[in-house]
């Protein structure tokens, strides 16, 4: 198939730009490299089977190649990075949703968009399921990502509804693996970081809050699954293990034998206090199951970072 895939230089586009290489795929990797970088995608530029295009989504734009499916994945996704771009991250969403459906339509393509688990903003029903409207602040600093992300899946259900397009629509939990960007403020990478240097663990809040951490190799799988299935409204894709933050620390200073101290800042705003994808949904309609657990992928992850 012929596929592109928008974000394909972030951190889950390049691994997903692998894999469906690697299934015989033809791939068109559309990306403005504003978070995403193309050392990411650097071992695939030779590749007959793949094509990288330096274009911002919120243009519109022409492609010469047959396109079977469009996976939109571009946008920041770092809260630290996503609030210093807050109009970008916001017009990549909307803009650049319509703009993959609109590219989608004149190829005649099936498309997911990368939802996200923001969509549930401070979650009032625990674990999440797809069925949960959500608690979203929507001129909170994090509203430029959460309600672009709840705009675009609206709008793909619009489409859905009037015109019939075929969309499926997948809401990401925090996922984690090599590749993240170093700097881009997120709690692995900057524990990892801090960790390997021996500086600092700085835990927002009292590191009570939850996540669950979904290993990237799980995340690329889910998502191929997700194209292939039945256009159902949204699926959860993540790891349904949930931690605290400061579990999470400890957890990486141990594992790094690290004389990191552990250090408490303010909470942020908007700060979700807990996260955990109910994932029977995904599950039951697309077999999909994560396989790798936490201790497993901190260990790829941390052997990764070493090597920077
Ligand atoms: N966090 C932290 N220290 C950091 C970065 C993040 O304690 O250096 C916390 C953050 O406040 C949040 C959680 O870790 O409660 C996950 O943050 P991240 O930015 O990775 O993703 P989010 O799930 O908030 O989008």
């Amino acid at each position: 198939m012929n596929i592109i895939v928008t974000g394909g230089a972030g951190f889950i586009g390049s691994h997903l730009c692998d894999e469906l290489i690697e299934r015989g795929n033809q791939v068109i990797c559309i990306d403005n490299f504003s978070s995403g970088d193309k050392k990411n995608v650097l071992h695939l530029l030779g590749n007959d089977n793949f094509k990288l295009v330096n274009h911002d989504i919120t243009r519109t734009i022409e492609i010469k190649w047959p396109v079977d499916q469009i996976y939109h994945l571009a946008s920041r996704a770092s809260p630290v990075d996503y609030q210093k771009y807050p109009v970008e991250t916001a017009l990549a969403n909307s803009v650049g949703t319509n703009n993959m459906i609109r590219l989608s339509m004149v190829k005649g393509a099936v498309m997911l968009f990368a939802s996200s688990s923001e969509a549930y903003g401070e979650p009032k029903s625990h674990p999440q399921k797809e069925s949960y409207w959500g608690n979203v602040n929507p001129v909170g600093i994090r509203s430029c990502y959460t309600e672009s992300k709840r705009f675009g899946e609206a709008l793909i259900t619009a489409y859905h509804r009037k015109y019939g397009i075929k969309a499926n629509i997948v809401r990401i939990f925090n996922t984690y693996g090599p590749r993240m960007r170093k700097d881009d403020g997120r709690v692995v990478s900057n524990f990892i970081t801090s960790a390997l240097r021996d500086e600092p663990l700085a835990v927002n809040g009292d590191g009570g809050q939850t996540r669950s951490f979904c290993y990237i190799s799980d995340m690329v799988d889910g998502l191929i699954r997700v194209m292939g299935s039945s256009f159902t409204g949204p699926k959860n894709i993540g790891n349904p293990h949930e931690i605290t933050i400061l579990y999470l620390a400890k957890k990486i200073k141990q594992m790094i034998q690290s004389d990191s101290e552990i250090t408490f800042n303010p909470m942020p705003e908007d700060d979700p206090t807990k996260r955990q994808p109910d994932i029977s949904k995904t599950r039951r309609l697309t077999g999909w199951e994560p396989q790798v657990g936490l201790e497993t992928g901190l260990k790829k992850t941390i052997e990764w970072f070493k090597k920077l």
